[in-house]
C-alpha cells in the first residue's frame, strides 16, 4: 500500500495508522520507512518499543532485514503520552506487547494533534486475534496489511506457524522457532 499522500493527510488533527500481518511480513520494515520519510522532512519523530523486544539491539527498532532506527524502551503504553510530548510523529513497534492501555494511548496521542503509526502482529501463533491490535484496526484512520510468503507452498501468508510446541512469543532468534504460513497451509496447534 502506498503511504498516505501529504496532500490527502488530515489537517490540523491528529490520526492513527496501524501496519499489521504476521511475522516476517516487513512491518517492522515498513514502520521505519514510514518514520524515516517523516524525519527526512524534518518532523520530531518518537519511536518506542515494548521492554519485551531484546531482538538484536536494545534501543533500536529493528527488523529481520537488519534495518533500524533508534527507539525508547518502555515498560508500559502510559510512559509514551510524556515522553512524546513534543514528538509530531510518533512510531511505536511490536504493539502487540502493549496491554489494551495502548489503544487509549494511541487514541489520545492522535487527539492531540499528533501522527500515530503502529506496527504489530494481528494473530496470534494459533491464528487468533492478537488484541490489542484488532481493537486498534477499529479506531485507526489508515490500516496496512502486510503479507509474508509461505514457507510451505508460496502462497501469500498471513499466519504465523510456531515450529517448537508451547511457550511465550520469543522473538530472539525467531527465525528458528516461527514461520509464515497461509490459510491452507497453517495447522493451529493442539495446546
Ligand atoms: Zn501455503
Amino acid at each position: 500500500m502506498e503511504e498516505i499522500s501529504l496532500h490527502y493527510a488530515p489537517r490540523e488533527t491528529g490520526w492513527i495508522e496501524v501496519i499489521c500481518g504476521c511475522m516476517f511480513s516487513g512491518k517492522t520494515e515498513e514502520l521505519i520507512r514510514r518514520l524515516r520519510r517523516a524525519e527526512i522532512a524534518r518532523q520530531n519523530v518518537a519511536t518506542f518499543k515494548p521492554r519485551i523486544d531484546k531482538r538484536y539491539s536494545d534501543d533500536h527498532i529493528v527488523s529481520h532485514s537488519d534495518d533500524r532506527l533508534r527507539s525508547v524502551v518502555v515498560d508500559s503504553a502510559l510512559e509514551i503520552p510524556s515522553l512524546a510530548k513534543d514528538a509530531q510523529v510518533v512510531g511505536i513497534d511490536e504493539g502487540q506487547f502493549f496491554g489494551m492501555e495502548l489503544v487509549e494511548v494511541c487514541e489520545s496521542l492522535a487527539s492531540a494533534g499528533k501522527r500515530v503509526i503502529v506496527a504489530g502482529l494481528d494473530q496470534d501463533y494459533k491464528g487468533k486475534p492478537f488484541e490489542p491490535i484488532p481493537q486498534l484496526l477499529a479506531v485507526a484512520e489508515y490500516i496496512t496489511k502486510t503479507l509474508a510468503i509461505c514457507m510451505v507452498c508460496g502462497n501469500p501468508a498471513d499466519r504465523t506457524h510456531r515450529k517448537t510446541p508451547q511457550g511465550e512469543w520469543v522473538l530472539v532468534g525467531a527465525k528458528d522457532i516461527y514461520e509464515a504460513r497461509c490459510r491452507k497451509c497453517f495447522v493451529p496447534p493442539s495446546d
